[in-house]
């Protein structure tokens, strides 16, 4: 209290105060104190505060720790009921409600607690090793396993797709959460193909005949029909007797290979070798060729097994060179030019011209033959423009290593025969009397390859053996007229 009012209160002892009038304003101050804390208490608000929040926000599988609220009114403060659950193994939203009262006030709070999964679902794929989708064909499942830490196995929800080389898996969780994975497609093929030879898996031909493919088929288990992938190869020789063998190959695009091989037999009709002839040799020869009649005459005379001798020229392309080597024949010279003013206007134009037909049957076939015939015979008179040249020539090939030959049966195919039947019948006539016969033919002339069939087939009924020419045979020279 204020020193000075107490000491003027106390200076003016007559205006003295009763003690009724201090319990009085003692009971009306306290009146007013408690109507106003009664006014306070009633306008004052009970607070209820929620820790961390009215939402909260939970991962399925964490557990809920409930962060609890606080009640208070002014300073007082008072205990806080909670009602409600969390369960945090179920998706969900869940609602706590918080109560308090105080001074007979109320307060309630609610909150809101969402259990979700956020968690991606996992795709787990097998493997199995060694396994490989064959080209062109559809992927085989190795297997997969698609697992939700809330869902728990939904690999029966996975999706696949194949695109790109690539199996693309994808699987979506109840909370809309999305794994994907993909595969790369291993492409492999291990299996050779299948060929299968149709027809026999030998072929029996007379000699001079073609082989003609009976067909096959591959089958690659990746690719289907390769038949035309098929490759062949073969040493089949028609001219020939022997065995011979087409091999087949086929490769499939990853190099799995298969092979097998056919065989062919060739043989021939008639003659077998014959050490002592009964009815003589005839020497079948050929000049003036090849042409386009060679080929069949080849045929011919492979499929009776006969050898024969073929003085060939350089002109008019020379083809078909190969296949009288093949034939195992004679090949020989004639002429480059045929071009008898050219060969005999001397002996090096002769030789010139020899060398270069010599040459050519070398450089087609590797064969470097001695052989020869003179255009027109030894005995010929065409060259007489150059008196004595084949008095020259006859001894100058024998002299530079070369065997000049003539024939002894002309089958006049040059001249009178123009048949078959005329060939045919000249040459056998010619042979009927000789044990030995050199026969002149042209091969350029149709009807003379054409009597060569029946030719052979008279010589083999009738004992003689048919030869092809060597350096030592017989030469059936003629008496030379120049
Ligand atoms: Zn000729």
């Amino acid at each position: 209290m204020d020193e000075s009012i107490a000491t003027r209160r106390s200076r003016h002892p007559g205006k003295k105060t009763s003690p009724m009038s201090y319990i009085l304003a003692a009971g009306i101050a306290l009146l007013i104190l408690v109507i106003a804390v009664a006014i306070i208490l009633g306008t004052a608000q009970l607070k209820l505060v929620l820790s961390q929040g009215s939402d909260i926000t939970l991962e399925y599988g964490q557990s809920y720790a409930e962060p609890g609220a606080s009640a208070s009114l002014l300073f007082f403060k008072t205990d806080v009921q909670t009602q409600g659950q969390v369960d945090s193994s179920k998706l969900g939203e869940y609602t706590i409600t918080y109560s308090a009262s105080l001074f007979g006030k109320t307060a309630t709070v609610q909150r809101t607690v969402k259990v979700v999964d956020t968690t991606a679902p996992t795709i787990t794929l097998m493997h199995n090793e060694n396994a490989f989708t064959l080209p062109g064909h559809e992927y085989q499942e190795e297997g997969f396993v698609a697992e939700d830490n809330y869902d728990g196995d939904i690999t029966d929800r996975v999706q696949k797709m194949v695109a790109d080389g690539y199996v693309h898996y994808k699987v979506t969780d109840t909370s809309g959460n999305v794994a994907e994975v993909k595969r790369e497609i291993v492409y492999n093929d291990i299996t050779a193909p299948e060929l299968t030879l149709l027809g026999n898996a030998t072929v029996y031909l007379t000699a001079g005949k073609d082989f003609v493919e009976p067909g096959f088929t591959a089958i690659d288990d990746a690719e289907g029909d390769i038949s035309t992938k098929v490759q062949t190869t073969t040493d089949f020789n028609k001219y020939t007797p022997g065995t011979y063998s087409v091999t087949y190959t086929v490769t499939d695009n990853y190099g799995n290979s298969t092979q097998t091989t056919r065989k062919i037999v060739v043989s021939a009709v008639g003659q077998q070798p014959t050490i002592d002839p009964v009815g003589g040799v005839i020497y079948l020869t050929f000049d003036d060729g090849p042409s386009q009649h060679t080929l069949r005459l080849l045929d011919v005379l492979a499929k009776y097994d006969v050898k024969a001798t073929f003085f060939v020229v350089g002109t008019a392309g020379i083809g078909h060179l190969e296949e009288i080597a093949a034939g195992g024949h004679a090949l020989a010279m004639h002429s480059n030019t045929h071009d008898y003013d050219e060969i005999y206007a001397s002996e090096d134009a002769f030789f010139k011209d020899l060398y270069a037909i010599q040459d050519k049957i070398f450089q087609r076939t590797g064969i470097k033959s001695t052989l020869m015939r003179f255009p027109g015979g030894s005995s010929n008179m065409v060259s007489r423009f150059n008196p004595g040249i084949m008095t020259r020539l006859t001894q100058a090939v024998e002299a530079q290593g070369f065997q000049y030959f003539d024939w002894n049966v002309d089958s006049k195919d040059a001249g009178g025969a123009k048949t078959a039947d005329e060939v045919y019948n000249n040459v056998i006539n010619g042979c009927k009397t000789r044990s030995v016969s050199v026969v002149l033919q042209h091969d350029i002339h149709g009807y003379s390859v054409d009597a060569v069939e029946r030719i052979i087939q008279w010589g083999l009924a009738n004992g003689y053996t048919f030869e092809a020419l060597t350096p030592t045979s017989p030469t059936a020279h003629h008496p030379v007229n120049n």
